[in-house]
């Protein structure tokens, strides 16, 4: 007997294991139907490397879907308005999604549940893409959480307490398996979703996702250390875990010359893993641990998923984010704004050889390492005196990763205007090459057109002109910046 259907509306869950919102569903009827909404409005916005990592996703969840038994619709257009009509069509009797915590998504999902519910659906929402749900972190006095220390420690607490319950599904942290057996669509009901061109046949291919695989415009597929889908995301996090990679990761994170850190960010903001798979494995790889220096680069490769979740419960609770700086003081920051310089730091032609490769990385293979991001972030700000917002909004037009709450809480951390108390932080980009690319390998790797200068050059920057060929002098002087940088800051 077929029992009432159940509609799943997938969005940043782009998988079928550990998929808490899916899961609830699976778990009260098989009659279960997936959709995903394609928005072209921020289709349009999306970076290239984006729209390339969600194209080749929904190919292998449609065909994961399939498997199942049942099936992804792939719709275009506004969800408020098209899940409610593909729900009637399928008559679903309850709507199941998982919630997100980014303002606009919030209000979408405060919208759609009304507009369900007056057309008399049930609706089903879960929290997924936390360990621990944004509203369940709280101060000793109910407060959202400002400051990262106490949050951490809160955070490890309730894992802990989680893990001691040992149960399943939202209450704990063991991953879930995928459903199965589930029920397609009856044949009438598919007829009418396929003439309103809301689902193709099972032996067509869906032209939506055809068109969105072929016009995503991204050039780094082979670069970019972020693979698509789910089965590609297990793939690295075992690779990452299995290969001792996790317990390197202390050190290793901060070398952009080598393959030290995980690239799993574009996977966990897409959901094609989850981030209880992820730190399952990581209890996993705990118990093989042979010192206290591999246990500890484990707790630094959790303490980031902790960054993570903080940006992501700040963003929650304080929309405001978004749109300007924490600290209200920075709207007053006189920023000089130069057009040439900012140019410049895009084309990764600031003659300041770190900076350059780490914004060519991100142009070629749409990531940058993290020491990367912190050292350009701070040379943008504090060196050429920008807006970090240009900073922010030219990420987001690249990284494969672009994720609202981790670039914002970055760049707002790298500009001091965040909820970060040391305003004054500032990188010298030739001691951080210094540090962290002795060798320049990190730096000829990605401008080539250096690769017969000395190491000794490539990290001081202090190229011979005979040597330069072309690459730009500095377009500005590190020590000359930071003091107009920190006198601008006086004024505010
Ligand atoms: C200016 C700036 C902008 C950034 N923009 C983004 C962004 O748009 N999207 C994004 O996912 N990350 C962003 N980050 C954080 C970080 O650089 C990336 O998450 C990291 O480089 C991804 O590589 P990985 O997956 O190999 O990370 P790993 O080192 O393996 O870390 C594991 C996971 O932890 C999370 N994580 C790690 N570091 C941070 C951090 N500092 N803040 C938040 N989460 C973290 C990511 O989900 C990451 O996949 C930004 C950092 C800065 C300084």
């Amino acid at each position: 007997m077929i029992r009432s259907r159940w509609l799943f509306w997938h969005r940043r869950d782009l998988r079928l294991s550990d998929n808490l919102g899916l899961a609830a569903a699976a778990a009260m009827t098989p009659a279960l139907t997936g959709v995903f909404v394609v928005d072209p409005e921020s289709l349009a916005a999306m970076a290239p490397a984006r729209r390339w990592f969600l194209a080749e996703s929904l190919v292998e969840l449609q065909q994961s879907w399939q498997k199942a038994g049942s099936r992804l619709l792939i719709a275009q257009g506004d969800a408020l308005q098209l899940l409610p009509r593909l729900a009637a069509l399928v008559a679903a009797e309850t709507v199941a999604w998982n919630r997100d915590i980014e303002p606009a998504q919030c209000a979408l999902d405060r919208q759609l549940a009304e507009r369900l519910q007056l057309d008399g659906r049930k609706i089903s929402l879960h929290w997924d893409q936390t360990l621990i749900p944004p509203d369940k972190l709280q101060t000793g006095a109910g407060n959202p959480y400002k400051v990262f220390g106490p949050f951490c420690r809160n955070w490890r607490r309730q894992l802990a307490q989680k893990a001691l319950a040992g149960s399943l599904g939202p209450e704990g942290l063991s991953p879930l398996g995928p459903p199965k057996n589930l029920q397609d669509l009856d044949p009438k009901c598919r007829a009418a979703l396929e003439q309103q061109g809301l689902a193709p046949s099972r032996k067509e291919p869906d032209s939506l996702l055809q068109k969105l695989r072929n016009s995503h415009g991204f050039k780094g597929v082979d670069l970019c250390p972020c693979r698509p889908g789910e089965v590609a995301a297990k793939e690295q996090l075992t690779v990452f875990c299995e290969r001792g990679l996790i317990t390197a990761y202390e050190i290793a994170r901060n070398l952009p010359a080598e393959t030290g850190t995980s690239g799993l960010s574009a996977a966990l903001n897409f959901g094609t893993i989850s981030p209880r798979q992820v730190w399952h494995a990581a209890q996993a790889s705990r118990e093989l641990c042979r010192s206290q220096e591999e246990e500890q680069s484990i707790n630094i490769w959790e303490q980031e998923l902790a960054w993570r979740e903080f940006y992501q419960q700040a963003l929650f609770h304080f929309p405001e984010l978004e749109t300007g700086p924490f600290r209200a003081k920075w709207a007053a920051f006189p920023w000089e704004n130069c057009l040439s310089w900012f140019e410049a730091w895009c084309e990764g032609l600031t003659g300041v050889p770190i900076v350059d490769a780490a914004m060519r990385q991100l142009a070629h293979s749409g990531w940058m390492h993290n020491r990367c991001r912190m050292i350009v972030a701070s040379f943008l700000v504090k060196d050429l005196i920008c807006d970090w917002r240009w900073g922010e909004t030219f990420f987001m037009q690249h990284l494969v990763d672009g994720d609202l709450a981790a670039n914002n809480g970055g760049w707002q951390w790298s500009a001091g205007s965040g909820m970060d108390q040391k305003p004054l932080r500032i990188f010298n980009p030739y001691t951080q090459a210094t540090k962290f690319d002795p060798d320049a390998c990190y730096i000829r790797r990605w401008l080539p057109e250096l690769a017969h200068v000395s190491t000794a050059d490539l990290i001081s920057g202090r190229i011979p002109s005979l040597e330069r060929r072309g690459y730009p002098e500095p377009v500005v002087e590190h020590k000359l910046q930071q003091a107009r940088f920190r006198a601008y800051h006086a004024t505010i």
